[in-house]
């Protein structure tokens, strides 16, 4: 088998879902793994990659290239993908790789399997692990023909370092597609963010209906602030404008796997389960003894989130200053 993973970067920065589906793709064991980078000034961050498995690099470095626009990096994809004679391409999901994902799916006229949870490689063929029926179960999702992609939900590994060496980097150049040069960006804003994103964050602390009011989600804000941590939401306070659309976590929002997970009034709907369940260590405070939630919590705190709160954010304070 030889995997192609689609390394996604902003500015300098690799992409922890990428590097996560690269580790991924080379704890898979008998495959030969190799990983595509595409932008301006990309193939300064290529030896980096061989820490995450891969032992081929291709740096695809053009000035042309560095706007984040998917059919330039369908056509760099196609290519090395043609030459290298790749049978598999994994990507991590995010707004650009999708597309990415949906274009070579139709210039190379591969399957596509999206929405991937896991990978297992079984009898030397792929099968890929992906959730149904509203996320309740997980079902095997196969290819019938190569090359096969896969696109992963965020989230769904941890970037693991390999020990694996320097990586062999190769330059590629390719000339883009007339019909790739058609769209421009014509203008980028940044969003501001203190602390880090819910993503990439080690503890998460969200919220939910149980806080009572939008005013309230202060309490979340000040214990996050205090662990360092980033703040999350359900559904039901975002649909509710309590909370903006990025901070949710569920099945239709974000997928995270922090070291802590703290729920503050979330009652642990599946839909809001099954985007947090990887978290290594899950705290839940909710004044129901019966709320599901405290069955997949490794603590559970039976009691209202307006006294427990402020008290414990006082306490963490003052172990951070001793
Ligand atoms: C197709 C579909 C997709 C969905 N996608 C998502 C998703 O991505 N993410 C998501 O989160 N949900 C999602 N939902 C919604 C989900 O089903 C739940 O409705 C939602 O997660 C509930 O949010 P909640 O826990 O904040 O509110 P509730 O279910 O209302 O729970 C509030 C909890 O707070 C507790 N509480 C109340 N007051 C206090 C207090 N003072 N102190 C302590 N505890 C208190 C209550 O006991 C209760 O357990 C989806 C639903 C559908 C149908």
């Amino acid at each position: 088998m030889s995997i192609l993973v689609f390394v996604e970067h902003h500015g300098n920065e690799l992409q922890k879902g990428s590097l996560g589906v690269l580790s991924k793709a080379a704890s898979l064991g008998d495959a030969d793994v190799a990983a595509v980078l595409v932008g301006a000034g990309v193939r300064s961050l290529a030896s980096e990659l061989g820490k995450f498995g891969a032992a081929r690099v291709y740096a695809a470095e053009d000035d042309a290239l560095e706007p984040p626009l998917p059919q330039a990096r369908v056509d760099v994809l196609a290519k090395v993908v043609r030459d290298g004679g790749y049978d598999t391409i994994l990507l991590a999901n995010s707004v650009l790789a999708a597309d990415v994902a949906a274009g070579l799916a139709a210039r190379l006229d591969a399957g596509l399997n999206w929405d991937l949870a896991d990978v297992v490689s079984e009898d030397g063929s792929l099968v890929g692990k992906r959730p149904a029926l509203q996320d309740s179960v997980y079902v095997d999702v196969g290819w019938t023909s190569e090359p096969r992609i896969g696109l992963f939900r965020a989230g769904s590994f941890d970037a693991t370092a390999t020990g694996g060496g320097e990586p062999q980097v190769e330059d590629v150049s390719v000339e883009l597609e007339e019909h790739s040069r058609g769209a421009r960006i014509v203008d980028q804003q940044l969003e501001e963010s203190s602390g880090p994103s819910i993503e990439d964050a080690e503890i998460v602390v969200a919220g939910g209906r149980g806080l009572g009011a939008p005013e309230h989600f202060g309490l979340a804000e000040e214990l996050a602030k205090a662990l360092g941590g980033a703040v999350g939401a359900t559904r039901a306070v975002v649909d509710a404008g309590w909370y903006p659309y990025a901070a949710q976590i569920g099945q239709t929002g974000k997928t995270v796997s922090p070291k802590l997970y703290v729920a503050l009034g979330i009652s642990g709907a599946i839909q809001h389960k099954v985007g947090m369940q990887s978290s290594n260590v899950i705290v839940s405070i909710n004044k129901d003894a019966n709320a599901p939630i405290f069955e997949f919590s490794d603590l559970g705190v039976v009691g209202d989130v307006h006294e427990i709160v402020p008290k414990l954010t006082e306490l963490v304070k003052q172990r951070k200053s001793g």
